[in-house]
């Protein structure tokens, strides 16, 4: 099957062959004729397997072919993402596929400064991809209007309910008009998505590509097991003896993050942290690095990681496992993208052997397990519970892992063995600050919106 025999215009198809897309893949063959034809879709896909095109072409398709007179522009497509970085992604494909075509679009999200935005929106957009925080700030300023929206997207909707997003998603929901057509992507289906969907969506045609919560079939995997107190040095090891060039390193927590990446300089392989608390500039800047192969090792929480699209991403190291398995699909899901391999290597202590059975049993099949001569783990070392917020043991502060922050405990096991709040430190989402800054009066409200 080609894009043309899905029925996409000539700009369309110029805009894709210019992308080096030979032929659709397994989510856009079922995705797009549907989308064509109007319907509403529930699609359970995860990143990776092209479903940004699987959305975005027949939505262009869609406006071109009835596209609305000059003037005014009000957004006629709305799409939501669960992070700045997936949203900047989502835009750019956006632009690139719909290169050819008289349609406008921009991306916002918190972080950045509103005033351009504002501007954007101002000039008109037909395609709006945002980040919900940032999108309800602009709604309540009034520097957006979503009465004519004709599309609303959830883009990895599983994990915009795990950060906590469902009153946000809810209040833009109630903005929109009620005609219109719903597409939802999830990696996963919880409950919570299925009361989502069923709440949202008129007859769904269900998509579903590759088994669900599988790791994409093109990576390689393998555990290594070593002492906790090693796995800095092997990771050096591994990544200077095999010469990686590239390579993005999952910690659990944001001072984890920080504190890796300035060991691994010391080291002498540069390296930088993403994650939630850094500033955007200092995300784009890193991500740019290590895109550009300045940077070799990219450190990432899970949630800064989430978006990311780096073409042929050789490595994923799970330098510490994810409290939720699912998180895994996800961390592993960076690389073997669209058919290119890869490889996922988890270095695994002692006190994560239950965190490894969990994700063993989500993928239903064993992870091959490879040793590295000289680190040998010590059999005298006990297991300890998986520490909040701090990366390296030690029974110190909890930084705030008793969250408070709506989110529910990771339902990772139902063992004893990690506690409950332990998830609540991966969440790097800033809800708490922006929740607080919107219900905050807008500044006497003069100039804001014209
Ligand atoms: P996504 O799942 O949307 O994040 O897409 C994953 C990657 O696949 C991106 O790098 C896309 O550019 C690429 N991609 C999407 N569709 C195709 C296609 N039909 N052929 C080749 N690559 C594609």
């Amino acid at each position: 099957m080609s894009f043309k025999d899905l029925g996409l215009s000539a700009e369309i198809l110029r805009a894709l062959d210019q992308q080096g897309y030979s032929e659709p893949t397994p989510i856009q063959q079922q995705a797009i004729p549907v989308i064509l034809q109007g319907k509403d879709i529930l699609a359970g896909a995860q990143t990776g397997t092209g479903k940004t095109a699987g959305f975005t072409l027949p939505m262009l398709e869609l406006l071109h072919e009835h596209a609305q007179g000059k003037g005014h522009r009000p957004v006629r497509a709305l799409v939501l993402t669960p992070t700045r970085e997936l949203a900047a992604q989502v835009g750019e494909s956006v632009k690139q596929y719909g290169q050819y075509l008289p349609l406008r679009s921009t991306v916002i999200f918190g972080g950045v400064k509103i005033n351009p935005q504002i501007d954007k929106l101002r000039h008109g957009v037909d395609i709006l991809v945002a980040t919900p925080g940032r999108l309800l700030d602009h709604a309540q300023q009034r520097t957006v209007d979503l009465s004519h929206v004709e599309f609303l997207v959830l883009d990895e909707a599983d994990r915009m309910l795990d950060m906590g997003f469902i009153h946000d998603i809810k209040r833009v929901i109630k903005l929109l008009p009620k005609d219109r057509q719903n597409l939802l992507f999830s990696a996963t289906y919880s409950q919570k998505i299925k009361q989502l969907a069923s709440g949202l969506l008129h007859n769904p045609e269900m998509i579903e590509v590759a088994r669900q919560n599988t790791a994409a079939e093109t990576v390689d995997q393998v555990v290594y097991k070593v002492d906790k107190s090693r796995k800095r040095e092997l990771l050096s090891q591994l990544i200077g003896t095999n010469n990686w060039q590239q390579v993005l390193v999952f910690t659990r927590t944001k001072h984890g993050a920080n504190r890796l990446a300035q060991q691994l300089d010391k080291d002498g392989l540069t390296a930088a942290a993403i994650h939630g608390n850094k500033s955007q500039g200092a995300r784009t800047k890193a991500l740019a690095g290590f895109k550009a192969g300045d940077i070799r090792v990219l450190v990432a929480t899970d949630i800064a990681a989430r978006g990311l699209d780096i073409d042929q991403l050789p490595h994923v190291v799970n330098f510490e496992l994810p409290n939720v398995p699912e998180d895994y699909v996800h961390r592993i899901g960076r690389t073997g993208r669209a058919g290119n391999e890869g490889e996922a290597l988890s270095l695994i202590c002692v006190d994560e052997l239950g965190l490894l059975k969990d994700i063993e049993k989500l993928l239903k099949r064993q992870i091959p397990e490879q040793n590295m001569p000289g680190y040998e783990v010590d059999p005298s070392i006990k297991p300890e519970p998986i520490q909040n917020g701090k990366g390296g043991g030690g029974n110190r502060s909890r930084r705030g892992g008793g969250g408070g922050n709506g989110r529910k405990p990771t339902r990772s096991g139902g063992g004893s063995r990690q506690g409950g709040q332990s998830a609540q430190t991966t969440n790097d989402a800033p809800q708490k600050k922006r929740r607080r800054r919107r219900r905050k009066p807008t500044n006497g409200g003069g100039n804001v919106a014209r």
